[in-house]
């Protein structure tokens, strides 16, 4: 598998079952040897699974220097969903090296974490490493007893189940959240629509700065229209009639990407 700087292919080492909704993935193998980890606790990377080219990003739920843990949100439908959702242990996939966006002010005396299922890795991580107050609301499509054991035992956790109808009322909580005293910092991620009305409410409702917050769209509930990935195959076909190098032709095929995203936001 030919893969750019910063890619690194892995094998799936092992695959657990850790709820019906959730899969937890041991990534190893030499091509990790120089994954390189931020340490910032929501560090995500990108992943591509067998057969396709399009990318989805999951949280660095652990990385020892050797094995890279993912746990992956299985869905009704979806690229990852569908390879996650079988037997993949030998499988090789393309991991990017990582990247954080976490980034407490200084000063800050507690911490407040609002997510669905796609932020459980990351609220765990920023659990495990902090000494601030911490609080987290999670909702979650499984039974939340199946997932006491997922955060540190010592936080304070609000437990909500996901509405059938696959809508959230993460909003309503958050718009009813009593906010403590003193500076602190907000993390929250879920469906980008959602976490746009929630960036407005923070900014113009709550009036926090932009260090005091962090709300990222960590998936779109209409992906059918999500913008449509460019085929690789003429890209790279033409860069190697051209005598281009596989780091070339990649660097031709990020340059098409964001030239469609951008066309398609232009459009709309
Ligand atoms: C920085 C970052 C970190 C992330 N970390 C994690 C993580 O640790 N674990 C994790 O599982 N996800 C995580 N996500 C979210 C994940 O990338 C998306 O949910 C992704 O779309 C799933 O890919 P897929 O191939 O399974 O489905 P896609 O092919 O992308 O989508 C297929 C269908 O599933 C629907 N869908 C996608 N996500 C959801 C969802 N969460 N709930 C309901 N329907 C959905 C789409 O609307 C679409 O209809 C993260 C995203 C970001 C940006």
């Amino acid at each position: 598998m030919s893969t750019r700087a910063g890619q690194h292919v892995a094998t799936v080492l092992a695959r657990e079952q850790v709820s019906p909704h959730l899969v937890r993935l041991h990534l190893g193998g030499s091509g990790l040897a120089g994954f390189s980890s931020t340490g910032v606790p929501d560090e995500w990377v990108a992943l591509v699974v067998p057969g396709q080219f399009q990318s989805r990003y999951y949280t660095v739920r652990a990385w020892d220097g050797a094995a890279l843990v993912l746990d992956v949100v299985v869905h009704d439908e979806g690229l990852v969903t569908e390879w996650v959702a079988r037997d993949c242990v030998g499988e090789e996939v393309v991991v990017t090296d990582a990247r954080g966006s976490f980034d407490p002010p200084p000063g800050a005396g507690w911490l407040m974490l609002v997510g669905d299922l796609t932020a459980l890795p990351a609220m765990a991580r920023v659990c495990e490493s902090t000494d601030l107050p911490t609080r987290v609301w999670a909702e979650v499509p499984d039974d939340a007893g199946l997932l006491h054991g997922y955060l540190p035992e010592e936080v304070d956790v609000t437990w909500s189940a996901s509405p059938e109808d696959g809508s959230s009322r993460l909003g309503e909580v958050v718009e009813g959240l009593t906010w403590p005293e003193g500076p602190g910092y907000f993390w929250m991620a879920g469906e980008s629509a959602q976490m746009r009305a929630i960036r407005k409410h923070l900014m113009r409702g709550r009036r926090l700065g932009s260090h005091e917050y962090d709300v990222m769209g960590y998936w779109r509930a209409n992906a059918r229209r999500q913008p449509r990935s460019v085929d690789p195959g003429p890209i790279w076909r033409a860069g190697k009639a051209a005598g281009k190098t596989d780091e070339q032709i990649w660097a031709d095929y990020d340059a098409a990407q964001q030239r469609q995203q951008q066309d398609e936001a232009n459009d709309g």
